[in-house]
């Protein structure tokens, strides 16, 4: 079993972690814990790179716990032209798979359509992108109608859509893809450290040697000396930019987009599906535990990453309007929504393109004393981005690096056997209900047996969260924050809103017991997730657009 090194939030461990920070010369400093940032880390230290990596939040807080989850080629982007942006991401699917089988789970994806023509035309374009994406045997599409459509996808009406094309996707955890590829960092001499944002770069002769950054938990401030330092900020990229250098064109476009869950029971779909918006945009229906998530829209944000975009009724209604269009369900409204989620895009700009249409490629730039950043591309793609990116920092640091083995599983995924045989067999040991281990086989992969040999009992009957999750958490995943916990390491705010709400005392005592809080601290820790879950569901604006 592949052991991560701890990244422990404990309080003398991330006292000795800040020390080691400041005492260290590294040959690469990170600035961003989203995909980004984590999968550059995991690159650079399986290469043998010292690395640390800084991240202003939480690991994954920014774009990188807020897309759709879905490690795919992008079938749109095709339609867009972008054939080799297509084929490196399809073919990433695979190997996402390899590496991590409980992150990159195998779904059928609906493309229902109205007539026979157009599920021919839509199967033309399938095959392309399996093409592309070295597509195999019983991953093939399949073409559904009448009965066979039925069975399949009970609530789909088939008054209006009389056939569907099936093909294979992948669904992923974007945030817990985040924290699997930094604690193969770790294990591979990385140090990584969550709440420290860098709001310093210095410089030595002209060239960038080192950031300085703040440690939120206890204000101390901390220097870190570096060989070549690459900006990996996500949305807030230009930002850290402007910290060595002023002026030049933007080079982002940043982009909005909403998700929205609804409960399963309102929307019982069978696999992910497929639906065209009022203005023709695609968007996904996705469930997944306890909800179905329906995203997402794609709109220009122009106020900056420094005003997180918040979710308008506008949006909510655009993803609420076709549901009644391609499901038999009774009308779903506003007030059935229970989780939402909005992230920005850190699109690359394209001069007079609106947001839907600009690329997803991803840029790499290299600017005043060397600071290197790196802007687009999508969780999909992370991988064979860190891996052009070491080539710019080969070339900073003046000499030639081995390759990482592309082949070395994520911790939790190097197990034998496949993911229901896993999960039926930690079932049975620990008697455990199958939901339950299905979960946590699909958040620590294999390495849900050692999360189940800290503590197994659940919070309730009703819940699916285990106790030693709470500290594994701590100990292993450096969740800092209730909110840390809540939302990124267990996920329960999204899928599971309810439990969300119903675990958030006990585990913020549990976690208090580790991490030395008093009462107050833990108060005001429950308050403010209490207060995010709420404002997650604050739909502001007008309705309607
Ligand atoms: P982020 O995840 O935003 O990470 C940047 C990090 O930098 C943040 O955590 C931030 O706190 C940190 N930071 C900022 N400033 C500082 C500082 N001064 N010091 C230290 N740290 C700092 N891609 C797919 O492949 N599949 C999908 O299904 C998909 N769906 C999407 C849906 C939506 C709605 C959106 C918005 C995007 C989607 N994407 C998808 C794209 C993908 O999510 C993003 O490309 C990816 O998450 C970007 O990751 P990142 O690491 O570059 O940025």
């Amino acid at each position: 079993m592949t052991g991560g090194a701890p990244l422990s939030a404990l309080p003398d461990d991330r006292t000795a972690t800040l020390d080691g920070l400041e005492r260290g010369l590294f040959d690469l400093v990170l600035i961003g814990g989203g995909i980004t940032g984590a999968g550059i880390a995991r690159d650079a230290a399986l290469r043998g790179l010292s690395v640390a990596l800084l991240e202003a939040s939480d690991f994954a807080a920014g774009t990188s716990s807020r897309s759709s989850k879905l490690i795919h080629g992008g079938l749109r982007y095709l339609a867009m032209g972008d054939v080799a942006l297509v084929r490196e991401t399809a073919l990433e699917r695979t190997r996402v798979y390899r590496l991590a089988p409980h992150l990159a789970e195998p779904r059928w994806m609906l493309l229902p359509t109205r007539s026979l023509a157009s599920a021919m035309k839509f199967r033309v374009a399938v095959t392309a992108y399996e093409k592309l994406g070295a597509v195999t045997g019983a991953d093939i599409h399949r073409n559904l109608a009448g009965e066979d459509l039925a069975r399949e996808e009970p609530l789909l009406r088939r008054d209006r859509y009389s056939h569907a094309v099936a093909y294979r996707e992948y669904l992923t955890d974007d945030a817990r893809l985040v924290l699997a590829n930094l604690r193969c960092a770790a294990e591979h001499g990385a140090v990584a450290l969550n709440h420290a944002a860098v709001h310093e770069i210095t410089m030595d002769a002209g060239r960038v040697d080192g950031v300085v950054a703040r440690d939120a938990r206890t204000g101390r401030e901390f220097r870190v000396r570096a060989c070549c330092v690459v900006n990996a900020a996500g949305p807030w990229v230009e930002g850290v930019r402007g910290l060595v250098q002023t002026g030049g064109d933007p080079w982002l476009h940043l982009s909005k987009g909403v998700h929205i869950g609804i409960p399963l029971e309102r929307l019982p779909v069978e696999n992910m599906v497929v639906m065209n918006a009022d203005d023709r945009r695609t968007l996904f229906v996705i469930p997944r535990d306890g909800v179905v998530y329906v995203g997402t829209t794609d709109t220009t944000h122009s106020a900056g990453p420094a005003v997180w975009p918040e979710i308008e009724k506008a949006d909510v209604d655009y993803l609420l309007a076709p549901l009644s269009q391609y499901f038999d369900t009774a009308p779903i409204g506003r007030d059935d929504v229970v989780t939402a989620w909005a992230g920005l895009r850190p699109l690359v700009a394209q001069a007079g393109k609106k947001a839907v249409d600009i690329s997803r490629k991803d840029e790499i730039h290299i600017g005043a004393g060397g600071l290197v950043s790196i802007a687009g591309g999508k969780l999909t793609g992370y991988r064979k981005m860190a891996v052009n990116i070491m080539k710019t920092v080969e070339a900073a640091l003046g000499r030639t690096l081995p390759e990482a083995d592309p082949d070395l599983a994520l911790p939790g995924g190097d197990f034998s056997g496949d993911f229901e045989t896993l999960a039926d067999s930690i079932a049975v040991r620990s008697g455990l209900d199958e939901r339950t281990a299905r979960r946590l086989v699909r958040l620590y992969g294999a390495e849900a047996e050692d999360v189940l040999a800290l503590d197994s009992s659940k919070f309730s009957g009703d819940d699916r969260v285990v106790g030693g999750e709470i500290d594994w958490g701590v100990t292993r995943e450096l969740a800092v924050t209730l909110e840390d916990m809540i939302y990124r390491r267990l996920r329960v705010a999204l899928y599971e809103p309810g439990t969300a709400e119903r675990i958030a005392v006990p585990v913020a005592e549990r976690m208090g017991a580790l991490l030395g809080w008093d009462d107050d601290e833990r108060s005001n820790q429950v308050r403010s997730v209490r207060a995010r879950l709420a404002s997650d569901l604050t739909f502001v604006g007008e309705g309607e657009r």
